[in-house]
């Protein structure tokens, strides 16, 4: 039409086939309720290294695939809206789970959630979040919920107001993977946050890579002054450790202390 023209595969035709064959299953997955599954990753303390918190994790046991992983489905996940319920179930579910941890374990002091862009533009997401404290009657501060920074630039003002109405529950606020989205020092300032989290990208070169380094140094330093906490996703290695440690980074994740496995695992 209009003077164009358009290739369309074969390749194409079975991409598309196949993601509307997924998004048809997650659909059902969410109907019937047992196919998701939270894991959960321990976050520890880089000054005496208890396990302080966990993140959890989404992941999707497919009847013919398999365990798949939030890569596998976030993006149709995310295009087709179908994040909206499934993060609501996550919160109500990650909040259980945190209870649970609460009454056994004194030096538990958060369960962090992630929430999709979506889910923080165009949800009822401070309904969702005060439905989940509610449900669960979890302390409200043991909540963090783990936000992008592209989450909040979309729409700056309204994001603000959001941020201050989920302040307001009680809950704790993260910015996630900082350092990679579009940071802007202002509103560090102006919004109502708890923590920075250290992007993996700079916890990779950390070691070895002098600006990784820096980076890494830099957002610390900057956490302390505005009396924020700082948190390193990705540590992989002892020397990872001992560096984030000796920056003051407060609490350190991954695979060097556990990967994401069910609670019950764990
Ligand atoms: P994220 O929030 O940045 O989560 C960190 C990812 O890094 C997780 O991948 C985790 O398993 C992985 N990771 C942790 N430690 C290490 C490490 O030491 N080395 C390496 N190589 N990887 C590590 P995962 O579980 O596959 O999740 C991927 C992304 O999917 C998350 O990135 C998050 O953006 C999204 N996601 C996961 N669960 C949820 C959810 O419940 N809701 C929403 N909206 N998004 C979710
Ligand atoms: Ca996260
Ligand atoms: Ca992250
Ligand atoms: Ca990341």
């Amino acid at each position: 039409g209009k003077n164009g023209y358009q290739l369309f595969s074969h390749d194409m035709h079975k991409t598309l086939m196949d993601r509307l064959q997924l998004e048809a299953e997650l659909r059902e997955a969410i109907t019937l309720g047992d196919q998701l599954k939270l894991h959960y990753q321990p976050q520890v303390s880089s000054t005496n290294d208890n396990v302080v918190g966990y993140e959890a994790l989404l992941r999707w046991n497919h009847p013919t695939k398999g365990m798949l992983s939030p890569f596998d489905f976030m993006a149709m996940a995310e295009s087709s809206g179908l994040i909206i319920q499934i993060g609501e179930w996550a919160l109500i579910e990650a909040c259980k789970k945190a209870k649970k941890i609460h009454v056994a374990d004194s030096n538990f002091t958060r369960m962090a959630v992630n929430l999709s862009a979506l889910q923080f533009n165009h949800a009822n997401i401070v309904d969702h979040v005060k439905n989940a404290l509610l449900l669960t009657s979890l302390p409200a501060h043991l909540l963090e919920l783990e936000i992008t920074e592209s989450a909040i630039i979309s729409n700056v003002e309204d994001a603000i107001a959001l941020l201050f109405k989920l302040k307001e529950l009680g809950v704790q606020l993260a910015i996630d993977d900082f350092g990679t989205g579009y940071s802007s020092l202002n509103y560090l300032k102006n919004f109502p946050i708890d923590t920075l989290k250290i992007d993996k990208s700079f916890i990779d070169g950390i070691v070895h890579n002098q600006k990784d380094a820096a980076i890494a140094r830099t957002i610390v330093q900057l956490a302390l002054n505005l009396g924020l906490g700082t948190i390193a996703e990705g540590v992989e290695h002892v020397e990872q450790y001992e560096l984030l440690k000796e920056m003051g980074c407060n609490d350190l994740q991954g695979y060097l202390y556990g990967k994401p496995v069910s609670l019950e695992r764990f």
